[in-house]
């Protein structure tokens, strides 16, 4: 075992829904990466779902299952990282309030990510103490396992930042409690939705990782390219074209550069160039459709998995809460 296997790793997903390539190549990939290298624990943060989706709360639990079996399709291993709910370990809601009680309120106020969501999302009334207290529940589900790393992509880094500082703070009143967690810098490829924008859910855009061939192609055959390629005989930049994006995160580079050339040269049309990320990207996702319908005919499987990591998860967080309750005099 190497030093870094004993490092901690937590990470979380919310439970929206079934998972689409970008979350695949922004996270998933990686984290079935790490569970070889750090203590992991991925945690389906339902409560933060919770957070926007509270109207639909019924939803939710389906959800997991759907991000559960994702997971594990997709290489997530039971017996390498604890995989679990957060919503099934209550010290989550317990160190959330007490973080709460020493997090000044402009430090929530000002993180980016609150009013860009509660204007992405404008259909939701995101105006609540639950959405605005959202990172302090994710500085609760960090800390809670004493996580020394989060794999982050560049612009969630401010995320981890004010979990040091609550982290920072927290300490100065109780002592030293908690590590204050790292970021796991990652890089994350954008992907773009099939309308060009970033791929999306809540933008009716994405690729989903369940979708068989016959809907990828009815996907990406329609997908809007660089449009400076109006005709066959028009060559365009790839690195202007959303298609592109997917090469880059499924297609091998020296296909990547034959594409990228053919494309500058207009050697190739673009119909030619999206079936090589087709023919790529059913490769890839092949392997995961087989362990996919193999876990969909046994869900009693995926809720027993799910049950083993909540049980371990309750153990590590019921240790950390009574380190806590003990330093704040409960
Ligand atoms: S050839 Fe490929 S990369 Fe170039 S514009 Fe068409 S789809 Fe995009």
């Amino acid at each position: 075992m190497t030093d870094t296997k004993k490092k901690i790793v937590l990470s979380g997903m919310r439970p929206t829904g079934p998972l689409h390539l970008g979350n695949y190549v922004g996270a998933l990939r990686n984290w079935i990466r790490l569970q070889d290298l750090y203590r992991c624990y991925y945690c389906i943060v339902g409560w933060h779902a919770l957070s926007s989706e509270y109207a639909n709360s019924q939803a939710i639990k389906n959800n997991c299952f759907e991000v559960a079996v994702d997971w594990l399709s997709a290489g997530l291993d039971p017996a390498r990282c604890v995989m679990f709910m957060q919503s099934e370990v209550k010290e989550h809601a317990e160190l959330h309030l007490l973080l709460s009680m020493v997090t000044p309120l402009p430090w929530l106020e000002r993180v980016p990510t609150f009013k860009e969501q509660q204007q992405e999302l404008a259909d939701k009334d995101l105006n609540t103490y639950g959405f605005l207290g959202y990172p302090v529940l994710q500085a609760a589900d960090i800390v809670l396992y004493r996580a020394d790393c989060v794999p982050v992509g560049e612009d969630q880094a401010a995320h981890v930042e004010l979990t040091r500082e609550i982290v920072r703070r927290f300490n100065r009143f109780f002592g030293p409690l908690f590590p204050e967690p790292q970021t796991l810098l990652t890089e994350v490829p954008r992907l773009s939705g099939t309308d060009g924008r970033k791929m999306s859910k809540s933008y009716g855009n994405a690729i989903y990782l369940k979708d068989g061939p016959d809907v990828i192609r009815g996907k990406i055959l329609p997908m809007v390219t660089d449009t400076r390629r109006m005709r066959r005989n028009d060559s365009g930049e790839p690195d202007d074209c959303p298609v592109f994006t997917l090469h880059k995160a499924f297609v091998p580079k020296d296909k990547q550069d034959e594409v990228a050339r053919g494309c500058r040269t207009a050697g190739i049309g673009c119909r030619d160039c999206k079936g090589v990320v087709i023919e790529y990207l059913i490769q890839t996702l092949q392997p995961i459709w087989e362990k996919r319908a193999r876990f969909e005919r046994n869900p009693e499987l995926i809720w027993n998995i799910l049950e083993e990591g909540n049980a371990a998860a309750r153990l590590s967080a019921g240790a950390t809460m009574a380190d806590v309750r003990a330093a704040l005099g409960f």
